[in-house]
Order: structure tokens, then sequence, then C-alpha cells
């Protein structure tokens, strides 16, 4: 539907939501009737599957096949076999993904690897990466170079347009996530992937907020290594682990400091030295949280009823939706939209400076209509193609609208410690 010369309103967005595609698959999650939920980027709702799974690992596998379902109940493959299920939604093949540990180990798996791999150049000492990018993922790449102490720097960037001049022969790898949590721009990956290449770095991805968001062809692109989240677009759950991907051509090379036993080429040999497995299971390190883990199928399972195209377009949709709400509604306040205006630039969310930012996100989440806050001064709204709805939008518009018009807000509210 285009919408020009048309009056949008609330009639409208529950038209959009009849000839919506994917307008089924709500009915696959669990959400509270009195709440419009825009952070499934930071926490994924819930898929009604979860509880059922839940409680057939917890009563059937645990409580009474107990040890025997390591074999039985498939505990033992879960990283692979999630990682399988995995790797058509970021462009990857079976065999390259395993779903293990948080996103945070998996970065200092990845940067270690890539490092080693990088160790016969001696010249090779920085790790390039962006000041916006989510702190742990800077974090953690200081704390290994701190560890192995051989010169190795860290150069942060302001803006993609310094990649051509700052990425060189000097560059060990090059380190960025695909879509900014803060402000939902989106990379080119193909294109930085291969100006890392013509330098002979490595190419490091951080698909956090891509992974069930945006379309992403990591072989296409010919990354070199990539991790993510599970429990945010993907509705793993609570703290799901993370994936990792390391492409075919790379894995016998991946050399990674966790070698615990579970990236053993034979865990059960109880030998007294480390050997790699040859494939990504060297990826892994030890025993995984399977209650935890094995949640993570339920969401997983909703994306293979529909594919990541039809979830681009949808994602596109709500998110113009929202911006064009905002900006017509709400005009007379002092918002800013951070967010680029470029599909081709934008991930799955919209954020929103005000100068009191955080008390009028508060004032949101009171009334049921849920997003979140990041330093400075940004209301972040997250939408999940597989459970938005078009009328979601216009809701929390009109509640953001009365809330701004009314200065229903306390520009004096305390912080919580998650924001
Ligand atoms: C959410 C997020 C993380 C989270 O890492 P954890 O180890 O799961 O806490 C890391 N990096 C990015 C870019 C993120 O958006």
């Amino acid at each position: 539907m285009s919408t020009e010369n048309t009056v949008i309103d609330r009639h409208y967005c529950e038209q959009l939501d009849q000839h919506d595609a994917l307008a089924t698959l709500r009915d696959e999650f669990d959400l509270p009737h009195d709440v419009i939920y825009l952070d499934g980027n930071s926490l994924g709702a819930r898929p009604k599957a979860a509880l059922q799974r839940a409680q057939q690992v917890v009563t059937q596998e645990w409580g009474t096949d107990l040890i025997k379902s390591w074999n039985t109940a498939g505990w033992f493959a879960l990283p692979s076999s999630l990682g399988d299920q995995l790797a058509p939604l970021i462009g990857a093949e079976a065999g390259e993904v395993v779903v293990t540990d948080s996103t945070s180990i998996n970065l200092f798996k990845a940067l270690a690897a890539a490092l080693h791999m990088q160790s016969g150049d001696s010249k090779r000492k920085t790790i390039i990466t962006e000041r916006s990018n989510f702190p742990t993922d800077i974090y953690m790449a200081e704390g290994l170079t701190r560890w192995v102490d051989r010169g190795y720097r860290i150069v942060l960037i302001d803006s993609p347009e310094e990649l051509p001049h700052v990425v060189n022969d000097e560059t060990a790898l090059l380190m960025l996530t695909h879509v900014n949590y803060r402000t939902g721009y989106l990379h080119e990956m193909s294109a930085i992937t291969a100006l890392a290449h013509q330098h002979g770095a490595l190419m490091l991805w951080d698909l956090a907020h891509s992974a069930g968001a945006v379309p992403v062809q990591l072989n296409a692109a010919k990354a070199d290594f990539a991790v993510g989240c599970t429990y945010k677009y993907l509705n793993g759950g609570p703290g799901s682990p993370a994936f990792i991907w390391v492409p075919q051509h790379h894995q016998a090379a991946f050399n990674h400091p966790l070698s615990g036993w579970w990236g053993h080429a034979n865990p059960f040999a109880m030998q007294a030295s480390f050997a790699p497995t040859p494939g990504i299971r060297r990826a892994l390190c030890g025993t995984q949280p399977i209650t935890s883990l094995a949640l993570v199928a339920c969401g997983l399972d909703i994306f293979g009823k529909t594919d990541m195209q039809a979830i681009r377009k949808k994602s596109l949709a709500l998110t113009d939706l929202f911006i064009q709400l905002v900006e017509n509604r709400c005009a007379s306040h002092p918002l800013g939209l951070v967010t680029p205006r470029a599909h081709a630039q934008r991930g799955s969310q919209a954020s929103f400076t005000h100068p009191y930012g955080y008390a009028v996100m508060q004032a949101l989440i009171a009334r049921g209509i849920i997003g979140d806050y990041r330093e400075p001064a940004i209301m972040r709204f997250g939408f999940t193609p597989l459970y938005t709805r078009f009328v979601d939008v216009w809701d929390a518009v009109e509640g953001l609208r009365d809330i701004l018009d009314n200065e229903r807000y306390d520009k004096h509210a305390e912080r919580h410690a998650v924001t």
C-alpha cells in the first residue's frame, strides 16, 4: 500500500495488519495483552513452545532419563545441531556454526584465533573497531591484547568513512558490529569485508542486532568470523547461549586459548593433552547450560515458517511507519532521529533522542509501551516483525504523543540498574 495521499490513522494501520503475510506468526508468541513490546532487540519475546520444551527438558530429560539424555535427547549434539538450524539465517552452511557460551566469550575466541592466524606477520599489530561499538566488544579486545602483551593496539574510528584511511598493512583484524545497538546503523558487509581483505586484514562481524533482524550473507560476503546473540531477535530466552561462525576454510587454522574438553577431537578419550577436533566444534569450550540451550530451538523453529526477505520487508515497513508517525504527530517536541532514513543503512530499530529521554521512556514503560534507553539521551524502539503489529506502532506513537504533549513524565526519574 502506498502511503502517499493516504490518511494514516489507526484504521489504516489495522488494514496493514490484515494484509500482513507474517501476521499469523504472532500466535507463536505469548505476549501480555496490555503490553506493546518494542524491545525484542534486547530480549526477544517468549515463544509459546518454550514453556512445554522447558517442562520436557526438566521433567523428562533431566528428571526421568537423567544422564542418558546426553545421548538420547541429543544434549551433547545441541551446540552443533542448533548451529545447523541457525546457519541459513546468516548465510552460513551446516557445520560452520555452534551455539555456545556468551557473545563476549565468543568474541574472545574469535579475536584470539584471528590474532593467532596473523601472528606470522609481525607488523600486523592493530585491531580496528568503532568507538560506538557495544562496549563489551571493545572490552574483550582490550582484555585479550593486554593479556598477550605483544604490542597490539586498538584503533577506534568514529565513522565508517574513515575505514579506507585506517585499514592498512598493519591491520590484523577489523571487528565491526553489523547493526549498531544504539543508532540501528547497518554496515555494508560485503564492501567492508573486501576492503579488509585488500589489505590482508581479517574481518570479524558481530551479528547481535542482525541475526533474525536483517538478511545476512556471511559466506557470500567472504567474511572470516562472526558471533552473535540468540536472546535478541532470535527469541532464545534471557541469557540464552550465543553463536560463533567459522567458515569451513578457516576451521583448521582456528585456534583459541579456551581449549576446553568439548573442543577436543575425542572428549571421552580423556587424554592428558589437548588436540582440537577438526570441525566447528573446536570453537566449544566446556559443558553447556542445557535447559537454556534447548529453548533456543523454539525461537529458531518460528523462522522456519517464513524467510528473511519477508521479515526484512515488514521490518522496513514498521520502522518507516514509526519514524513517519513520530515526526508527524510529535513534531512540536525536541526529538531527533538517530537511525538512518536510508533503508540500506537501517537495521530493525528506530532511535530518537530527547533531552529527557530516560524519563520519557520510563513513562512509556509505565503504560505498557516497552522500549529502552541508552546513553546519551537515546530512546530505542526495536521492531520484531514476527510479532509486532502495525497497530502497535500507531498505539505506541499515540502514547508517546500524549506523554510529550502533556508532560506526563518525571524529569527526575531515578535510574534503574538496567535501563
Ligand atoms: C547485546 C550485545 C552483546 C552482548 O554480549 P553478552 O556477552 O551476551 O552480554 C555483545 N555485543 C553486541 C554488539 C551486542 O549488541
